[in-house]
């Protein structure tokens, strides 16, 4: 018996992905590439950019056919997709030949849906309010050796307003630090060199505890483990990354100088209306802080487009802060506005200035990753070897501290290793080099 997840979004759905491929492996079910051999086919939906969700859509609707040869086929659609006000119902009407649809909170009852649906029932369970943990009992197929992703939080408190985040996966709820440390602890003991720990907003992590523990407290008590390992996290909200995170940052030798830490707009006016509550000064003054206390550092962002009442002006103060800041890379989008935010009931920007707008910034930001990728030429890095390269034959490829990905002539041996590499060359955010012996 064979299944496949088709996985859409971050990072987060990437690791829950692990956490269902872990209950299918757990059931007898092994993993495969190939849709017509798999017996379960599961995917795991984003709803938080507009053409991912129809990506989505589409890529259900060509299951049909194939649910026509093969009635024993189970189709499951679970994550955020699912959860929006109206969706389940939706897609059930869209997709009469779904046979099992969870939510964000219930994906431990993959299990039992399936059993459910062998017998003859189809499931469709989405709760109301997100507030249940979901990885307190299910087993984890880990997929991204040697870095291990570990859910730290779930949901948001932030209702920025274009995002529909926080309604769809519910208030922020931290994980007992107890249970992360031995989480992480439990990956280290198997081998893994890198953990990641992952919530929507890491910074906040313990705002729900009533005894002072919060991110710094955890960062320190998982930095001091013992044994050679990478500790990275993801993502940070400017609000909330302070000096405290910084200094501990800055101060234990395990904990990757690497900030991803989202911008979104330059202009103080945009941040506002996107309820985002930093503005432009306070940002900057958070970089040069970061900057001053750990200088080798790596910094990425993301930037959105086109938000509504974005002027040239507002435009220009996002391109000027890219100039200052000169992030090492970023991720850039067009904002789409997304049902049921209100970021989607104001005027919307047409999307010829949105285009136009986007395409200035990317040559922009690009032309700042290749000067500063040309910076690392004749220097030699710590790298560790994540995985091969495929689109280079007989190289692997692994990143430095900062984030920085890096290929090397090498074999698939050296994955989980930390290696010395000369830097010789690159191609924007890549370097090339050689293992120095
Ligand atoms: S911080 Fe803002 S953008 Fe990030 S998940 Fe929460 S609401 Fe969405």
């Amino acid at each position: 018996m064979y299944y496949k997840i088709k996985t859409y979004g971050c990072q987060m759905n990437l690791h829950e992905s692990e956490k269902m491929a872990g209950v299918l492996e757990k059931m007898g079910y092994s993993p495969t590439e190939d849709e017509t051999q798999a017996n379960v086919i599961v995917f795991n939906t984003c709803c938080v950019r507009d053409n991912a969700e129809r990506r989505i859509q589409g890529n259900i609707g060509i299951l049909k056919q194939e649910k026509l040869h093969r009635k024993d086929l189970i189709i499951a659609v679970v994550g955020c997709m699912t959860q929006q006000s109206g969706a389940a119902e939706l897609l059930k009407k869209k997709f009469p030949f779904i046979d099992i649809v969870l939510g964000t909170a219930n994906l431990d009852q993959l299990e039992s849906a399936i059993v459910a649906r062998t017998k003859g029932k189809k499931t469709v369970s989405i709760p109301q309010d997100s507030t249940m943990d979901v990885d307190k009992t299910m087993p984890i197929a880990r997929t991204s050796y040697p870095n291990a992703w570990i859910n730290i939080m779930y949901g948001c408190n932030n209702f920025c307003t274009y995002c529909i985040v926080p309604y769809v996966r519910g208030r922020e709820r931290s994980r007992a630090i107890a249970d992360v440390v031995a989480d992480v602890k439990n990956c280290l003991s198997q081998g893994y060199k890198e953990i990641t720990l992952l919530g929507q907003n890491v910074d906040s992590y313990g705002s729900d505890f009533q005894d002072g523990t919060d991110f710094v407290t955890l960062l320190s008590e998982i930095a001091k483990l013992e044994g050679k390992f990478r500790l990275r996290f993801m993502s940070s909200h400017p609000k909330d990354f302070d000096s405290s995170v910084i200094d501990v940052m800055a101060s234990c030798d395990n904990i990757c100088n690497n900030v991803h830490l989202p911008v979104q707009s330059g202009s103080s006016k945009i941040l506002k209306a996107m309820n985002r509550r930093y503005d432009r000064e306070k940002y900057l003054s958070i970089i040069k802080e970061i900057r001053a206390k750990m200088p080798s550092v790596g910094i990425t962002t993301d930037i959105m487009i086109g938000f509504p009442g974005e002027t040239e002006e507002d435009f220009e103060e996002t391109l000027s802060l890219v100039r200052e800041v000169r992030f090492s890379n970023a991720f850039m989008f067009v904002y789409s506005p997304r049902k049921g935010t209100p970021a989607a009931k104001m005027e919307q920007i047409p999307q010829a200035v949105k285009k136009e707008r986007i395409t200035k910034l990317v040559a922009l930001q690009n032309a700042i990753t290749k000067e500063i990728s040309d910076t690392y030429i004749g220097k030699v890095l710590e790298v560790l070897i994540e995985d091969v390269n495929p689109k280079h034959e007989g190289t692997v490829c692994g990143r430095t501290e900062s984030g920085r990905l890096v290929t090397v002539p090498g074999s698939p041996d050296l994955i989980g290793q930390f290696v010395k590499v000369k830097i010789a060359a690159n191609q924007s955010a890549s370097l090339f080099g050689e293992i120095e012996e």
